[in-house]
């Protein structure tokens, strides 16, 4: 009876160290920047994954774009007529990835992205088999100007051929030549077709102009094209990633979570 009290003196250092051992670590080290960013990314990786908002829109974006191509098409041109697509969250879904990111606490890296391409697993986004070969069927060449790498550039075709894409072949799928900007892509086509429509989940993936987002994060540019964008451009959705993130996050990687954080103190009322 007289050995109790110690007894459970004893037990309670220990469980003390126990909890010290436990937590100390964990609660002292500043968590990576890529397990913060991957856990600022989960809703917006569940919405593109997931929602039925999401695949709804998809869906919304490429009947808009049957009418326009149809619109666009019935305007007098003199050369044959193209659609140029981007193709990451525009034709093939990558939401997987991004699940995987975030269910690991992992944030995007050029290594694990590559992993993932080469699979060439990622399924079509809704609408857009149907609206190409539609678009082809019209007589368009499909062209799809991606910022994938030339080394991804096989899986790429492959993927997009098995999921029923139009003319996935080495002519048509223009992965990046140096620089993400699209611009010299798209005028090599526009030197030997008329371009009848273009969508992607990026407004750079129209007018490289709209990367600028230095004044209202990039809206008075939308405005100032809007005509143009409302008649040739299909905008689609992607929350997860983006110029539009990247204007606001920055560039070094351990920045970007408290950046985002600032940005949201500066527009919270
Ligand atoms: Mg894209």
């Amino acid at each position: 009876m007289q050995k109790l009290p110690a007894l459970i003196f004893l037990a309670g250092l220990l469980a003390a160290g126990c909890r010290t051992q436990s937590t100390l670590p964990s609660a002292a080290l500043p968590t990576p920047a890529p397990a913060l960013l991957a856990r600022q990314n989960v809703d917006a990786t569940i919405y593109q994954h997931m929602s039925a908002e999401a695949y709804r829109l998809y869906q919304q974006g490429y009947e808009l774009a049957k009418v326009r191509l149809d619109a666009n098409l019935a305007r007098p041109h003199a050369l044959p007529p193209a659609v140029i697509v981007d193709v990451d969250e525009t034709v093939l879904d990558n939401s997987p990835y991004q699940v995987t990111n975030a269910a690991m606490g992992r944030s995007f890296s050029p290594d694990t992205w590559k992993a993932w391409t080469t699979k060439g697993i990622a399924k079509a986004l809704p609408g857009a088999v149907e609206f190409l070969n539609y678009a082809a069927s019209k007589g368009c060449d499909v062209f799809y100007i991606t910022n994938r790498e030339p080394d991804e550039k096989a899986a790429t075709i492959s993927n997009l051929h098995n999921e029923g894409f139009p003319m996935a072949d080495s002519v048509h799928v223009v992965p990046m030549e140096g620089t993400s900007d699209k611009t010299a892509r798209r005028a090599a086509v526009a030197r030997t077709h008329y371009i009848a429509l273009l969508a992607g989940d990026q407004l750079t993936d129209f007018d490289e102009s709209l990367k600028n987002r230095s004044v209202d994060n990039g809206k008075p540019l939308v405005r100032a094209q809007r005509d143009t964008l409302e008649r040739y451009f299909i905008m689609l959705p992607n929350p997860m990633y983006g110029v539009w993130l990247d204007a606001i996050s920055g560039k070094p990687l351990a920045d970007k979570p408290a950046n985002k954080e600032a940005a949201l103190r500066k527009y919270a009322y």
